[in-house]
């Protein structure tokens, strides 16, 4: 259990449950990981802490977000690796998404009123750390805290999910975007986990690759803890035949989630281009 490589990974900047500083140290000493990105949803603002504390330990750290956006009427997300949190154009784009998931978290709210559960948006403005990352997770757990719901699954498939009786969609930037706003910020663009989106059908993710790879995007995750290990062998075919680079991460967010621990996701088939090849420098 060592040198292993996770680029996909989230703090309580966004919705994982350990801080920046508690995930650099168990990726490291508890997995084994040495190479690895923070890439929380739409923010930066756990980097410079993953930072800091990545220089006590032999790790090549990468700063990373996960970018929300749009696409055939579905939410992709996009992982940007090398970013620079600096950049005016990504700023601009986080302060949106933050105002965007207050104003969902807020009609989120009314919907669960009208279904009975009442004063549910403090409870889950209450689990965010960073109150200008409001997500879906922290919904999730605050149903399960007062007891709701038996856990974040039920509460993602009944309420939760898209289509489910409190889904509100957001108004994310397009995909095209999302890939020029983290190029112009310096990053690398990856597709997230291509097997774990509503589109479930082969010729669906196809035309998702095909697009994300015509919009100027370069890799997509080939190994991810959040896709069925049988999309390993689809996206490998994918990444080649769109010249794409391949990326594997965990997808971690916290101890108790179903995803693997960090590092964990499993190795990058032999023959994969891999993504780091773009990043050494
Ligand atoms: P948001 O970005 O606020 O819309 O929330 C999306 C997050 O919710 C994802 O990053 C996952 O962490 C979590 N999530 C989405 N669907 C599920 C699900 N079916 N079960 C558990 N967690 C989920
Ligand atoms: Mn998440
Ligand atoms: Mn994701
Ligand atoms: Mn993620």
């Amino acid at each position: 259990m060592e040198n292993r490589i996770d680029l996909h990974m989230h703090s309580t900047a966004s919705d994982g449950t350990l801080t920046p500083e508690e995930l650099v140290r168990f990726a490291y000493e508890d997995n084994g990981v040495t190479v690895m990105a923070l890439t929380d949803h739409d923010t930066v603002s756990g980097l410079q802490k993953a930072a800091d504390a990545a220089r006590r330990f032999p790790i090549r750290f990468i700063p990373g977000i996960e970018l929300s956006c749009n696409w055939a009427g579905s939410t992709i997300h996009v992982v940007g690796l090398g970013v620079n949190p600096r950049d005016d154009g990504l700023q601009a784009v986080i302060r949106k998404h933050s105002l965007l998931r207050t104003q969902r978290a807020v009609l989120m709210a009314q919907r669960f009123d009208a279904l009975g559960i009442h004063d549910i948006y403090a409870d889950a403005v209450g689990m965010a750390r960073n109150k200008d990352n409001v997500s879906r997770s922290h919904f999730a757990r605050a149903l399960v805290a007062r007891g709701d719901v038996p856990n974040v699954q039920v509460a993602f498939d009944k309420y939760l999910a898209a289509g489910a009786a409190a889904f509100i969609p957001s108004g994310w930037v397009a995909l095209a975007e999302a890939i020029a706003l983290l190029k112009h910020a310096g990053a690398v663009t990856v597709l997230a986990h291509p097997g774990r989106y509503r589109m479930k059908e082969l010729w669906q993710i196809e035309a998702l690759v095909k697009a994300f790879k015509t919009s100027g995007g370069e890799a997509m995750e080939v190994v991810s803890g959040s896709q069925g290990s049988s999309y390993t062998s689809h996206c490998l075919n994918w990444a080649i035949e769109n010249h794409l680079y391949a990326s594997s991460g965990s997808d971690f967010h916290s101890l108790s989630g179903s995803r693997p621990r960090p590092g964990a996701q499993g190795e990058l088939p032999h023959n994969a281009p891999s993504v780091l090849t773009l990043l050494s420098q």
